[in-house]
Formats: C-alpha cells, sequence, structure tokens
C-alpha cells in the first residue's frame, strides 16, 4: 500500500468533488435510484397483498417513464444464491415483449413468473403457483395478459398446430364469452381481440380460486391476493382489471 500511495499527488479540489459526488451516488447510474436488495424472508413475510399490488404498479410505472432502478446484478445474484423469498408470483404470457421482470421494473429474486402462450392455467402452471405461495410465500398472484396477444388470435382463428391446438382450446371460453358464438376475425376486429384477452385473464382467475384448495383457502384468509391485469404493447401500462 506504501509503495501505491507513493508518487500519487494530493488530490486538487475538483478531484476531491468528483470522489465525494461518486461516493454519494453510490451505484447509481443515469440519476435514477439503486434498487433496494432482494427481499429476505422477513420483509417477504411482512408484506401484505395490497402493498405487493403497489410494488407492481410503481414498477411498471418506473418502466413506462423510462427511468427504470440502476441495479447491480452481480450483488443480487449473489443476495439470492442461498435463497429466495419473492413477493409475487406473476403468471403471464410466452410472448417476447412481456417479461414480467421488465414490464415491472423487478429484478432478482423479487417475483416468480410462470410463462405460457396465452398465459392460460393447466396443472403444472397451477402447481408453480401453488409452490410459489404455499411453500415459498408469495403474497400476491398477478395474472397479467397483453394487447395483440398471437395466442388468443390464434384461438379466435382457430389455429390448429400441434400441441398448440390443445393449448388454444383453454382460451376458447373467453372467445365465446366475448363473441356470443360469433367468429372474431383478428385481422379487422382487434378491440375484440383484446376484450378477448382480457376475458381469458378473468378466466384465468376463476380457475386458479376454483382449482385448488390451498390457493382458495391462502385468498379466503386474506393471506394472498390475487389480481388480473392487461399489458399493452404500444404504452407498456400494465392496465390491473376491476376484481
Ligand atoms: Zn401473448
Amino acid at each position: 500500500m506504501k509503495q501505491l500511495m507513493q508518487g500519487l499527488t494530493p488530490p486538487t479540489g475538483a478531484a476531491l468533488l468528483l470522489a465525494l459526488s461518486l461516493l454519494t451516488a453510490g451505484c447509481q447510474t443515469g440519476g435514477h435510484p439503486s434498487a433496494v436488495a432482494p427481499p429476505t424472508r422477513t420483509e417477504q413475510q411482512a408484506s401484505t397483498p395490497t402493498q405487493v399490488r403497489q410494488r407492481l404498479a410503481d414498477g411498471n410505472a418506473r418502466y413506462v417513464a423510462g427511468t427504470p432502478l440502476a441495479r447491480d446484478w452481480a450483488t443480487a445474484r449473489t443476495a439470492t444464491a442461498g435463497g429466495q423469498f419473492p413477493y409475487a408470483a406473476v403468471l403471464s404470457c410466452l410472448d417476447s415483449r412481456t417479461s414480467a421482470e421488465i414490464i415491472f421494473d423487478q429484478g432478482h429474486g423479487e417475483i416468480f413468473n410462470a410463462r405460457v402462450a396465452g398465459n392460460i392455467l393447466n396443472d403444472d402452471i397451477l402447481g408453480s403457483l401453488e409452490f410459489a405461495c404455499q411453500v415459498a410465500g408469495a403474497k400476491l398472484i398477478a395474472v397479467i395478459g397483453h394487447t395483440e396477444c398471437g395466442a388468443v388470435k390464434g384461438a379466435c382463428s382457430g389455429v390448429q398446430l400441434g400441441h398448440l391446438t390443445g393449448l388454444l382450446e383453454r382460451i376458447k371460453p373467453a372467445v365465446t364469452e366475448v363473441s356470443g358464438g360469433q367468429s372474431v376475425e383478428p385481422a379487422t376486429q382487434p378491440q375484440l381481440v383484446n376484450a378477448v384477452a382480457e376475458a381469458n385473464v378473468r378466466l384465468v382467475l376463476r380457475q386458479i380460486r376454483e382449482r385448488s384448495l390451498g390457493l382458495r383457502a391462502l385468498l379466503d384468509a386474506g393471506k394472498i391476493g390475487l389480481v388480473g391485469g392487461l399489458y399493452e404493447l404500444h404504452s407498456g401500462r400494465v392496465n390491473f382489471l376491476n376484481e
């Protein structure tokens, strides 16, 4: 150290100011506030479903505004390597533009994210949500569809393709609910497609409550929350659905 110090000139006033500003800025970049550390078990368990929903809404607002938190991924990775205590479980679409961590501005260890085309529910997804809430302690399930969803369009059009055919069948009740049994033409009826996407989210919300005894018990006891939302591809905004 002595050798390192030798030959260094005393810091000038400007250098001191620069050093101070760097210290106070911490790991911020571009003036954005820094993310806090990933949640601990205590923080997870102390949070309420309402607080977690607000946490997602706040994160989406940052994403829309283009002011995501500055993240130190390496530090967060180290902090979560020994365990995870996410606040929420998000079920969203396979779509490459709807990654939950990005649209809600969340980092390592903050949310579970189950993704499948059309954000449909099946036994495996339901089991994943049960794990997230009943075992890992998440406080909120958010089912997030999105506008102009290709899977929803496929269900409206009656697309048949390998294993996709069975997946799209799960969206058909939402198509019927919106169209009243009439056909929906995605190319000329984009509003109807988005209405089906919303109906599909509501369908999945009902299915979660109906099909999982464990999750229903937690919901009825107010220990977890369940919320739906629709992500707008163009604005980036998630509009949470009224309950
Ligand atoms: Zn989609």
